[in-house]
């Protein structure tokens, strides 16, 4: 369907554009010559235009960058800000905390945590929780009390899914059906095979397959994929997860990092999922770190019961500054007054508009693209139907067009995810800036298709 030579010229065209149009941004690339690869973390390099766009300011669903451009921000943080830029709700419960009341970590409680657990409970249905700072620590620590109490040593993932630097989760199907080693893996210098299980996403046989072995700890997975392009559960796979984790014995841990756009309590609540443990990050506190993991009653009776478990020293779960009373201001603050239920309806309802003139734009195009959605949250495919699991829609993936659809986007005001052409609504997105991308993608595809192909 693409002129590929087409789609290189126009790429040259935009990133001339994206350089002219960002000479401070540039600029502060060029200096930041103290930093590995010139940012502040690794994958801020992952920019189509060539440099990223530094940060200036930003407020609700908007960002300013650094040569003063306002840009409609369908990123927001690959879901860290969620709750959009600096809710005014959680800036003041903030500001309260470290400023007024004074102590963002002291090794103390504060009573806001008790909240936050009980909102979460009411949210998710599990009724105990502990807190961390990163999503990827709420699944290293769940990873760890899941190993414990069952004393199995591995943990079953989905095929391409994404945990965060979860050393176990580097694991994909190779060419005989089993697991190997991520390409590209630089976690833990040992088999990932000794640690780790993978199935694909909607494919209970596979699954099966792996949990008679009955050496699998727990199942750790998304309860629809999104790190690689959204991948939602075809009928009665989520429930088949949930007996075959009986039947054999195995925890299920659901991550509702990203799936959380799926409303107030994630896919948990909206498809009344039953998980042993659950983990989230991200958008919980508005923008300050939190992650906070969850777990059934039968759960955390049996961790109680093991006293050799060395659950409060050294013995690996928990950190020095997770649950610190600054983060639990600020989740409680968000969670009470900005992503509550009414917010969730209005942005899914945002969302819902965004997919269908999103599809209406791919129609008109007759390019046989798809866009898949759960709740806030929808992404664009270039493949119709969207694929069925994390293989197939690792195989659909084409980064030369995506960088030239994201680097367009960008010279016209509109972020989306680096990663994947994903676009999150927050509470205060708008009628107006999700015109104002349909408008820009609209355009793009009209240059990238219009001439002779
Ligand atoms: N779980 C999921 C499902 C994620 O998508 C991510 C990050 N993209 C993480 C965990 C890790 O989050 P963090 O990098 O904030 O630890």
């Amino acid at each position: 369907m693409i002129d590929r030579g087409r789609l290189a010229t126009l790429m040259a065209r935009e990133r001339e554009i994206y350089r002219g149009r960002n000479p401070r941004s540039l600029a502060a690339y060029q200096a930041a010559t103290s930093l590995f690869g010139r940012v502040p973390m690794t994958w801020m390099n992952k920019s189509a235009g060539g440099f990223p766009l530094f940060l200036s300011k930003a407020s609700g669903a908007h960002v300013e960058d650094l040569d003063g451009h306002d840009l409609i921000d369908l990123c927001l943080g690959d879901t860290g800000a969620m709750a959009g830029h600096s809710p005014a709700a959680t800036v003041e419960a903030v500001q309260r905390r470290f400023a007024e009341l004074g102590g963002a970590t002291a090794m103390m409680p504060s009573v806001d945590a008790q909240w936050v657990g009980a909102e979460l409970a009411r949210r998710f249905g599990l009724p105990y929780w502990s807190f961390a700072l990163t999503a990827t620590d709420a699944n290293r620590w769940a990873i760890r009390l899941a190993r414990a109490v069952t004393g199995r040593p591995k943990i079953l993932f989905n095929n391409y899914c994404y945990h965060g630097s979860v050393d176990e989760s580097l694991i994909v199907i190779g060419p005989d059906g089993e697991g190997i080693s991520r390409p590209g893996n630089v976690g833990a210098p040992s088999d990932v095979t000794l640690t780790s299980r993978v199935a694909e996403y909607n494919d209970l046989e596979g699954l099966e397959r792996q949990l008679a072995r009955s050496d699998v700890a727990a199942v750790l997975m998304e309860p629809a994929l999104t790190n690689i392009g959204i991948v939602l559960p075809e009928d009665g796979y989520l429930s088949g997860v949930r007996e075959l984790t009986r039947k054999y014995g195995t925890l299920l841990i659901n991550d509702e990092t990203h799936t959380f756009s799926a409303g107030p309590g994630g896919c948990t609540k909206a498809w009344g999922l039953a998980p042993d443990m659950l983990t989230i990050g991200k958008a919980i506190a508005g923008g300050i770190p939190a992650g906070a993991y969850g777990m059934s009653e039968e759960l955390a009776q049996k961790i109680t019961g093991r006293s050799d478990l060395d659950l409060i020293d050294v013995g690996g779960v928990g950190g020095t500054l997770a649950g610190n009373a600054l983060s639990m201001a600020a989740t409680r603050a968000t969670l009470e007054h900005v992503l509550t239920d009414a917010a969730f309806e209005a942005m899914a309802e945002l969302s819902e508009q965004f997919a269908g003139s999103v599809r209406r734009i791919i129609e008109r195009h007759e390019v046989p693209w798809s866009i898949s959605r759960l709740g806030a949250r929808s992404e664009y495919r270039f493949i119709s139907p969207p694929p069925s699991n994390g293989g197939r829609s690792n195989a659909a993936a084409d980064a030369e067009l995506e960088d030239f659809i994201h680097v367009y986007l960008a010279n016209r005001g509109v972020l989306l995810t680096p990663f994947h052409n994903m676009a999150l609504m927050c509470p205060a997105t708008t009628q107006a800036d999700v015109d104002h991308h349909h408008e820009a993608f609209d355009s793009c595809l009209n240059e990238l298709l219009s001439l002779p192909r």
